[in-house]
């Protein structure tokens, strides 16, 4: 499969030998992804990007980010699901977000958000959109549902299996939604007390139905649901290319 990105560079991937590789215009290199690690869903995200590195045949760092001194340089950023207050709280001591946001703001990078990140996003004003939290109900009230998406992202047809591993801690990543193997046009939705977009005037980019549940603006790409709890990496994708065409 040859993905052609918007600046031309081509990548390559040749999964059905189990073997990606990249074929960058502009030579090799390695890309820096930050991903918020004050609370929430963060180690399904780092599964979820060293998936879709595999899966473009690029190298990838991820810098666990908990302290505002740690932001710059980086090429792309991922803004975890999980309990916005408490993320909130959790970022005062070492004012990560506050770095974050000028961050995102000044440089245009580009980011990742799902659900309490897309709530963060919203509240201070990168996105615009009005957003109402726990909006489908109770934590009992969390549902499946296949997605719509309407992005320049290919579909893989084949994926390696992959086995999750602990990390140093112990911690392995849970996974919801297993069925989507290979990846169909149908993005597998994992909703968990999630939050609704009540007005935007950014790009609607995934659909629940009729109902709009991921905007894009910008470099800035802002779901609802939980990505990082299924085998199918496209948004995570997503992020990799954006990141890598601002090389
Ligand atoms: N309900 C959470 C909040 O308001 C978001 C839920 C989630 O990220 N899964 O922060």
């Amino acid at each position: 499969m040859t993905l052609i990105s918007a600046s031309g560079r081509v990548w390559t991937m040749n999964l059905c030998e189990g073997e990606a590789e990249e074929q960058n215009l502009s030579g090799s290199f390695m890309l820096r992804i930050g991903l918020a690690m004050l609370q929430g869903a963060r180690y399904e995200h780092a599964e979820a990007l060293r998936g879709a590195a595999k899966e473009l045949g690029i190298s990838l760092e991820i810098v666990d980010l908990r302290r505002s001194d740690q932001v710059s340089r980086l090429d792309g950023v991922v803004l975890p699901g999980g309990e916005s207050t408490a993320m909130k709280l959790a970022s005062s001591s070492e004012m990560l977000y506050e770095a974050l946001w000028s961050e995102i703001e000044q440089t245009d990078l580009p980011v990742l958000a799902t659900c309490a990140g897309a709530i963060l996003l919203c509240e201070n004003n990168l996105l615009s959109a009005s957003i109402d939290r726990n909006s489908y109900g109770r934590q009992i009230d969390s549902f499946q549902a296949p997605l719509q998406v309407d992005m320049e992202i290919s579909v893989l047809d084949s994926l390696e299996a992959t086995e999750h591993s602990r990390d140093e801690y112990g911690h392995k990543p849970l996974m919801v939604w297993h069925e989507a193997e290979p990846e169909s046009e149908d993005f597998p939705g994992v909703f968990i007390r999630a939050p609704r977009f009540i007005s935007f005037e950014c790009k609607a980019v995934v659909f629940l139905k009729d109902e709009t549940v991921g905007v894009l603006e910008k470099n800035r790409l802002a779901l609802t649901f939980h990505p990082e709890l299924t085998r199918d990496h496209r948004f995570h994708r997503w992020l990799l290319q954006r990141a890598g065409e601002r090389r």
